[in-house]
């Protein structure tokens, strides 16, 4: 395992793609609502990267069809916009994002309830956000990654909520998935020690139900495998001498 540490330079351009990229998250939360299809959020969101003169990079990722992953209700990720996908009040939806600037990724995720959602809907929403930022608190020198995913499998368990294990969090640079591998659930051993300078994409996915996925025959949607809702939430984060810097929550 190789873990990059980025140049000053680097991580300049990094700040710039996850500045740019929660403008595009942000266009797409404006655009949710009841009867527009996830290919039409999309179309939308490629307009905003494209206009920034930077490129989507889950396009053509593996063969990808799309460029933003778009996953609804027992969806966990990597659904794939579609016309015939239309949102429907009450549903929740996850919008996986990252783009390329000159040469750097970012890599950031949402989930949105769509007009009025049930309580039980919005509780594991803003639950799982909170896993990340239970997760961060340890995403700093003196502590060891795996500190990171326990932060995240303890506040989840707390609320009996699963803890998606076949899909983990990654290191992001010049490519959208670098080591480290970032386990959302509690590790045997301590893993790696935090350096400043490593970018990380953390980002919890939890069930409402049970842990355990499967995927659909298109070869990408990931669905919970008892049907119960899922929500994702990531951001990139640079590690520094200090607190963590989340470089896609600028604005
Ligand atoms: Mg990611």
């Amino acid at each position: 395992m190789s873990v990059t540490i980025k140049s000053a330079r680097e991580i300049e351009l990094m700040r710039e793609a996850g500045r740019l990229l929660e403008i595009v998250h942000n266009e797409l939360k404006d655009a949710i609502r009841p009867g527009i299809s996830t290919l039409e959020l999309d179309r939308i969101g490629e307009k905003v990267i494209r206009g920034f003169g930077c490129t989507p990079n889950f396009l053509n990722y593996n063969g990808f069809p799309k460029s933003f992953c778009i996953s609804v209700n027992d969806e966990v990720v990597h659904g794939i916009p579609s016309k015939q996908r239309i949102l429907k009040e009450g549903d929740i939806v996850s919008i996986d994002a990252g783009l390329i600037y000159k040469g750097m990724h970012s890599d950031a995720a949402r989930t949105y309830g769509v007009g009025q959602i049930t309580p039980e809907a919005q509780q594991l929403i803003d639950v799982t956000r909170e896993c990340f930022f239970r997760g961060i608190q340890y995403a700093k020198p003196g502590h060891r990654l795996h500190e990171i995913s326990a932060a995240i499998n303890d506040y989840a368990d707390s609320f009996g909520y699963g803890v998606v294990r076949d899909l983990v969090g990654h290191g992001i640079g010049k490519a959208l998935h670098e080591d480290p591998q970032i386990p959302n659930f509690r590790q045997k051993s301590r893993g790696i020690r935090l350096i400043a300078g490593m970018t990380l994409a953390i980002e919890p996915m939890i069930n409402a139900g049970g842990a355990d996925v499967v995927w659909l025959d298109d070869d990408w949607t990931v669905v919970t495998e008892d049907g119960s809702l899922s929500a994702h939430y990531e951001n990139t984060v640079l590690i520094t001498d200090g607190e963590p810097e989340i470089l896609t929550l600028s604005c």
